[in-house]
């Protein structure tokens, strides 16, 4: 059974303290994760180490950083790597967002090269893709996200492209109130999978959950996860109530 993911992505929100406060109200409301279900939280760097802390012991769950840089250490005032999440018992790291893809420019280049040094340190990358409106207005979406994953992904080999968890999301649908519909969404996830499975084949293309983000909410989540090729989602603005978070990880399936 692929892994399905509830992965929340905090941005750059909350201070220190409504942080530790949000963590615990999350561990605090009762639920529960199946074997192959994850509850993921994207922080702040800042926040990591005591994320981590927090979820000590708490099975199924996982920290992931919002960025990393392209080398393992060295004269890069600024930046953060693998290796220093690694240390600290990060496991995955978001990469290709659409905010850094725009506001910091990252290109699919860069973002093949933060996929490799994640893979090599044993790092997960969740790998976002999707098309901004104008795109989707003229209706070249299909093309437009395949091409972000040949650029970031297919270089990879077929055990390494295994580890990839890859989220679509649709611009015009973060952080707007605007949901893709649960058949938009299954559209979109469906020709992923074909793209992967042109590629590496479809046993491989099974296996690799697509999350969907793009104001996913406690009233949504059940029916976008409930579509076949929609493994969970990464949620922006909903991951920063306790209860609502905590209702879109019971919605997984
Ligand atoms: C996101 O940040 O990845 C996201 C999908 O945000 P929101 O859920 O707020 O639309």
């Amino acid at each position: 059974m692929r892994q399905q993911i509830a992965a929340a992505n905090w941005k750059m929100n909350l201070t220190y303290q409504q942080a530790q406060e949000l963590i615990k109200g999350i561990i605090n409301i009762p639920h529960t994760l199946a074997a192959h279900q994850r509850a993921v939280y994207a922080v702040p760097f800042p926040y990591l180490t005591m994320v981590v802390e927090e979820l000590k012991g708490k099975t199924n769950t996982g920290v992931a950083a919002q960025n990393c840089y392209t080398k393992t250490s060295g004269a890069y005032t600024g930046e953060t790597s693998v290796e220093m999440l690694k240390s600290i018992n990060v496991e995955y790291v978001v990469l290709g967002h659409s905010e850094r893809r725009e506001y910091f420019n990252e290109s699919g280049d860069l973002l093949a090269e933060k996929v490799n040094i994640a893979l090599t340190t044993g790092i997960t990358p969740i790998f976002c893709c999707g098309e901004a409106l104008h795109i989707r207005e003229v209706g070249t979406q299909n093309d437009y996200v395949a091409k972000q994953l040949e650029e970031s992904l297919f270089h990879l080999a077929e055990d390494e492209l295994k580890k990839i968890i890859i989220a679509y999301e649709p611009i015009w649908a973060i952080g707007t109130g605007k949901t893709a519909t649960a058949e938009q969404a299954q559209e979109m996830h469906a020709h992923l999978r074909s793209v992967l499975a042109a590629q590496y084949g479809e046993v491989v293309a099974n296996e690799i959950p697509i999350l969907y983000g793009g104001s996913v909410k406690g009233s949504n989540a059940k029916e976008i996860f409930s579509q076949p090729d929609v493994d969970g989602g990464l949620v922006g603005g909903a991951s920063l109530k306790a209860d609502e978070f905590v209702q879109i990880i019971q919605a997984l399936k």
